[in-house]
């Protein structure tokens, strides 16, 4: 069945698949960090629906959940219709908001992928400001549809505006660290503030805190109140997309948390339906400027979705699971630099929590000027390599090899990504770790 189901779905589908290209796998049954294919080989998955299973495959709470919906009775569809399932995720949801937001927050149903929140919250600052251009960042990732698209990295529209996100291993500005990340914002004010820049006052700024598809890329923390103190003085709306970093991956419950930034809309996706279909666009209650019916879709009322959602985040946080994963990514990020001493294409390591990027580049290659201000423990003393793709995808072809499911990312598809779930255990943790180490000296060899 493997084979002939791989045949048939690769000349059935279009060649736009991402993960199947590099992934040969045929799934059939899931728990927690493992997955087996229909040939019987287990893999153990840091994919995790690209940052989605916060609890694995199927955990029992998140199954409980579903099935107590179903064998209630209670209709899977209601559109957007008050319902004890949606009281009760909404609840949770705001349990677990930023002081600052719980309190004063309205939430929009959207449906039914992330991408689907991130066209919802670039309209509705739109509307509460009257207002069109939007502020986004180099190397974003906000979805597939039109919108989000405009504000993603590569994509150009009249309306976005295209700032520096802040990193060290490829700072623009060569420097890296906090120097660097202050020469952005610096260039953001300059923008802003200069009646001849060609940039009206925008509508809002969207940003990851961490930047997930775009390479790994953790904003410092003063970086980020830095955003807020810009945004807040010129009354523009500030859009956190916490897409892949929400629900515990990067070591707070919201990556907001960890710079004790506020910001004014909040789009959230992938864990927060616990490994279905939600999205939701959470912001302050003066900016609900929307009449009825303003925003609309059939699939905002997933009942399933809903209930294994509620389920995953109660179970993060009363398990403590941010914490966790802050923890174990130390550990992990640990080895990792461990292992660029000993293989000069390991050009950077780096993370939050449990959303870890490992760079692979060019080590024949002459390095560029040197970056980092101060260098990182964790950062090679060079400046940035090329980055090396071929290389990346045969690392993560040689893990699987060894049962190992990884994702590649960044900029230029270098960045081998892990995205384990946040229940794995520290045996797996271990294995995870000596698996990625073996496919690694395997692709020295
Ligand atoms: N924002 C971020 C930060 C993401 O990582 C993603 C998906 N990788 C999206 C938005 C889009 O979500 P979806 O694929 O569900 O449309």
């Amino acid at each position: 069945a493997h084979e002939s189901i791989l045949r048939r779905q690769s000349a059935r589908e279009s060649a736009a698949r991402t993960y199947a290209h590099a992934l040969p796998i045929v799934p059939v049954r899931a728990r927690g960090l493992t997955i087996e294919g229909a040939d019987g080989r287990r893999y153990l998955d840091c994919l995790s629906g690209a940052g989605t299973l916060a609890l694995g495959h199927n955990h029992p709470v998140v199954l409980e959940a579903i099935r107590k919906v179903l064998d209630s009775g209670a209709p899977l569809h209601v559109l957007d219709l008050a319902t004890p399932v949606k009281d009760a995720f909404t609840t949770e949801l705001f349990r677990t908001l930023p002081p600052g937001l719980a309190d004063r927050a309205r939430v929009q149903f959207c449906g039914p992928a992330g991408t689907d929140a991130v066209e919802a919250a670039l309209k509705l600052v739109r509307a509460a400001t009257g207002r069109s251009g939007i502020l986004a960042f180099t190397g974003a990732y906000h979805g597939m549809t039109a919108g989000a698209l405009e504000v993603s990295g590569g994509a150009a529209d009249v309306r976005v505006t295209r700032l520096p996100y802040p990193q060290d291993y490829r700072c623009p500005f060569g420097i890296g660290g906090e120097t660097g990340a202050e020469l952005g914002a610096r260039w953001t004010e300059s923008l802003l503030d200069d009646a001849k820049s060609g940039v009206p006052l925008p509508a809002g700024m969207i940003l990851e805190p961490v930047q997930g598809e775009g390479g790994v890329i953790p904003a410092p923390d003063p970086w980020m109140r830095r955003m807020r103190r810009i945004t807040e003085a010129r009354s523009i709306p500030l859009i956190a997309d916490e897409v892949q970093t929400g629900v515990g991956r990067t070591g707070r419950f919201w990556a907001v948390e960890h710079s004790g930034v506020v910001p004014d809309v909040m789009v959230l996706s992938k864990a927060i339906g616990g490994s279905l279909p939600l999205a939701v666009v959470v912001y302050r209650d003066d900016l609900d400027v929307w009449q009825p019916g303003a925003h609309a879709g059939t699939f905002r009322g997933n009942q399933l979705a809903m209930a294994a959602g509620t389920a995953t985040l109660a179970y993060v946080r009363e398990n403590g699971l941010a914490e966790r994963a802050e923890a174990l990514g130390r550990r992990m990020l640990a080895r990792l630099a461990s292992l660029m001493d000993e293989f000069p294409f390991i050009g950077d390591v780096r993370g939050r929590g449990l959303m870890i990027g490992m760079e692979i580049v060019d080590a024949e290659a002459t390095p560029g000027p040197m970056s980092q201000d101060p260098p990182t423990a964790d950062a090679r003393r060079t400046g940035p390599l090329p980055a090396a793709p071929a290389l990346a995808a045969a690392v993560q072809q040689e893990c699987l090899r060894r049962g190992l499911i990884v994702e590649l990312g960044g900029r230029h598809g270098s960045v081998v990504r892990l995205l384990p779930p946040l229940t794995i255990t520290d045996e797996q943790t271990s294995a995870v770790l000596d698996r990625l180490a073996d496919a690694v000296a395997a692709v020295a060899r």
